[in-house]
């Protein structure tokens, strides 16, 4: 089999129109990409997620792990509005490339598999590596299954995300958590006959308040905001119009700033919920964490991200939206690194500009030769 066109626009186009919502296989995806693989060692990660989809993690690698440089990259997208027709059919306008996934983050593939066809991995003096993972727009799933196992060694690594060609050395973490508050059902005209959960949810969120001061006041002046966030994003509660409420969610995520314990703003609720209970006999709620992944610290080494910055002429800066690099940064210095930006995903008309994609392929090239060569 020859090696495809390396050309990165024609690659991501192919990429987008094989769909890979999360709720998908990304299979497809991944055989689409092992094209580019021919003669590489490719280990395959297979996993059922809980609705019975087949999914897969691979790492490629030439010749053989550790890596000295290792890129990174999801397979998987957010889902699309039905009425967007260019999200799995890309069109190219005003020299940006349109549909789900362009910026979010097939660009990125698509230029990793252009980068790695201009070189002959055969010739290079230090091993190499590539990670595709599955499910990472629901939680970084398939990498976190790979950090379990160990599966990615390497020196230094790049996981592709958006970050406008800037290389970015340290990021938020993600926390996710239910407050459940339990109340007692009665006949809303009798309303001392139960307790409404609704109410005393009221008290939480307006405790939570106090809970977001706390977080604002440690400081990390390389974010923006330079703080720890806390958004009660989601609250149900309630039966019927005419029944006392009798239980109440509200859903609550956090972004941990590195340096800082990802549960410690759990531990804040759960004092505020303390001191709520102490105070009345009636009140009953507790805090359940779903979610906690650390922050991605940033590494003493700068060497790649002090590469990235001389090839870019972008001085490394912080994010404050979560990636794979906590889970599978290992002891690697790991850069998030991509082309086009993390405020046009997720939403109707993403894209990427082309001339980002065949910029961002030279900068991959140039650090593979340069870690590798
Ligand atoms: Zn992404």
């Amino acid at each position: 089999m020859t090696r495809p066109v390396a050309k990165p626009a024609e690659i991501l186009r192919d990429l987008v129109a094989i769909p890979s919502v999360s709720s998908l296989s990304n299979v497809p995806v991944v055989n689409y990409a092992l094209k580019f693989f021919q003669g590489w060692n490719v280990d395959r990660y297979p996993y059922t997620d809980p609705a019975g989809t087949a999914k897969v993690n691979i790492i490629a690698s030439m010749p053989r792990q550790p890596a000295e440089l290792a890129l990174v990259c999801h397979t998987d997208t957010v889902p699309f509005e039905p009425d967007w027709a260019e999200a799995v059919d890309p069109q190219v306008r005003s020299g940006r490339l349109f549909g789900r996934g362009s910026c979010d983050v097939k660009g990125f593939l698509a230029c990793v598999l252009a980068a790695i066809s201009r070189v002959d991995p055969k010739a290079l003096a230090k091993p190499i590596a590539v990670a595709l993972t599955a499910d990472e727009e629901i939680g970084c799933i398939g990498a976190k299954f790979l950090a379990k196992k160990r599966a990615l060694r390497a020196r230094y690594t790049i996981v592709g995300e958006p970050t406008g060609l800037g290389p970015v050395r340290a990021g938020k973490g993600y926390a996710l958590a239910e407050i459940v508050v339990h109340g007692k059902e009665a006949h809303s005209a009798f309303p001392k006959r139960g307790r409404s959960a609704i109410s005393d949810a009221a008290r939480i969120v307006l405790r939570m308040d106090r809970v977001a001061r706390k977080l604002a006041a440690r400081r990390n002046r390389e974010f923006e905001p330079p703080y720890t966030t806390l958004n009660a994003g989601l609250i149900r509660g309630g039966t019927a119009k005419n029944i006392v409420p009798g239980e109440c969610r509200i859903t609550v995520e956090w972004r941990p700033i590195p340096g800082q314990d990802p549960a410690w703003p759990a531990e804040l609720i759960r004092e505020e919920l303390r001191q709520l209970a102490a105070r009345d006999d009636g009140f009953h709620a507790e805090l359940e964490v779903k979610r906690l992944d650390p922050p991605f610290e940033p590494s003493a080494s700068r060497e790649l991200s002090g590469l990235l910055e001389s090839l870019t002429g972008r001085p490394a800066s912080t994010v404050s939206f979560g990636t794979e690099a906590p889970h599978l940064g290992g002891r690697a210095e790991t850069v998030v690194f991509g082309p086009s930006d993390m405020t046009v995903a997720h939403k109707s008309g993403e894209y990427v500009p082309i001339a980002d994609l065949e910029k961002c392929v030279a900068y991959l090239e140039s650090a593979i030769r340069h870690f590798c060569g």
